[in-house]
């Protein structure tokens, strides 16, 4: 008798040393997106930290955005592993005619309105599972039906200093083990903004890239000084590249479609054209195709499945692609607008293009070191970050596991 009492209570002993030894090993992720931060930036030799990254951890050549490559699209690709004909946002301004809605970036209303994102957001998956998630900044964190964002969130605010928003994620992963996230997301725009303003190429995107890398590299020190370096792993992301505009890149849609009355949406390097009837579709489409110089158009069901752009209500019947470096002029005051403001650069066009392609960078305990890999594509993050956490993710996804999981250890 007295040894099965023995027994049972070295059974109990080993089961809860067992259960809080699992709960201090509960694996921390931090997603950290670097907006337009370009594939070929980080061989510049301006990036110190980032190298330090590649030598911890792991490096992909290049990091392939979801089609269109812009911002909110790909944020969104990144955190529901799904394109985004299926996660919703088909691009950071489009129209829902049927409702007579629009979703627009700048648009506080609709950017906190849940009825635009569609699939799960990997704070959804994980908080289901009872893993606390916080963003500093991320697209789709700030939705206000409760069960859609993360416990932390803050709303955007593109003048927060870059020190405020690291010692936010620093204060996060000291608050008690109960309310401490393990999943955490940290957003910084300023490759994007230079990239716009003044090109890919010139002295002065450098000026942001250097500013980044040290926000990488103070994360990283502050995440050591708190005694967390070996137990955090982080994933250094951006969501597309940036090319150099064509001084003669313009393309005056309101020239080339003059007699025809069609609603179109979009701007920059993709637009679409929603029309009443397959006539008025046919014109449209033969109208441009005859006209089509730095740029393709498409009819919706011909567009080429390697986009991953069909399958959703408010794509267009007619879209029409930018080459590099060409830009869509709908109006001309549009065209006035541009002679005050000349933007340098852009992203939106094909996302398999090298110029579109971001940066991957990851380093921790769940990651090999000195790894250095070939292309990786932003759909599969969300499985990635699944496994790494320990959850199960959601069924309904494009990304697959088996396309990254190899820079696991
Ligand atoms: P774009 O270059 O048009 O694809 O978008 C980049 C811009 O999106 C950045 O310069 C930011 O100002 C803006 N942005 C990024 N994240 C957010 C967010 N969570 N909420 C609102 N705006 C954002
Ligand atoms: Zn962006
Ligand atoms: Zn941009």
């Amino acid at each position: 008798m007295r040894r099965i009492v023995l027994r049972l209570f070295l059974i109990l002993i080993f089961t809860v040393s067992a259960l809080a030894g699992n709960a201090a090993e509960k694996p921390y992720v931090i997603i950290v997106s670097f907006d337009g931060f370009r594939w070929d930036y980080p061989d510049r030799g301006i990036t110190p930290n980032l190298e330090k990254m590649t030598s911890d951890g792991v490096r992909a050549i290049t990091f392939e955005p979801a089609f269109p490559s812009k911002t909110f699209p790909n944020h969104y690709t990144i955190v529901t592993g799904l394109y985004p004909q299926n996660n919703g946002l088909i691009n950071n301004r489009f129209f829902d005619f049927f409702k007579g809605r629009q979703y627009r970036v700048g648009d506080t209303v609709s950017v906190c309105n849940a009825y635009w994102y569609k699939g799960e957001a990997l704070w959804e998956t994980a908080e289901r599972q009872g893993v606390i998630s916080a963003s500093y900044f991320w697209p789709g964190s700030e939705v206000h039906l409760s069960y859609r964002h993360p416990t932390y969130f803050k709303k955007y605010d593109g003048s927060v200093p870059h020190a405020k928003r690291i010692q936010g994620i620093i204060d996060w992963l000291q608050l008690p083990a109960e309310k401490r996230p393990h999943l955490l997301f940290l957003y910084f725009s300023d490759t994007d903004t230079y990239g716009h303003r003044y090109g890919p190429n010139g002295q002065k995107i450098n000026e942001a890239i250097r500013l980044l890398d040290k926000q990488i590299g103070i994360l990283r020190a502050k995440i050591d000084s708190i005694g967390m370096g070996d137990k955090v792993n982080i994933i250094l992301l951006s969501d597309h590249g940036m090319t150099q505009l064509k001084p003669d890149g313009k393309i005056l849609l309101f020239k080339i479609l003059k007699n025809k009355n069609v609603r179109v949406d979009g701007y920059g390097p993709l637009v679409q054209f929603f029309t009443s009837s397959s006539q008025e579709k046919q014109a449209v489409f033969e109208t441009l195709s005859a006209k089509a110089k730095g740029f393709t158009v498409y009819k919706k069901e011909d567009i080429p499945e390697y986009f991953h752009y069909k399958n959703n209500p408010f794509i267009g019947d007619v879209v029409a692609v930018a080459d590099l470096g060409y830009t869509f002029i709908r109006t001309p005051k549009e065209l006035k607008k541009m002679e005050h403001r000349h933007p340098m650069g852009d992203h939106g066009y094909d996302n398999h293009t090298l110029d579109m392609q971001g940066i991957f960078f990851a380093a921790g305990p769940a990651f090999k070191s000195g790894y250095r890999c070939e292309t990786l594509h932003n759909v599969d993050v969300y499985p990635l970050v699944c496994k790494i956490l320990g959850i199960v993710p959601n069924q309904k996804i494009d990304g697959k596991l088996e396309r990254i999981g190899f820079i696991l250890k």
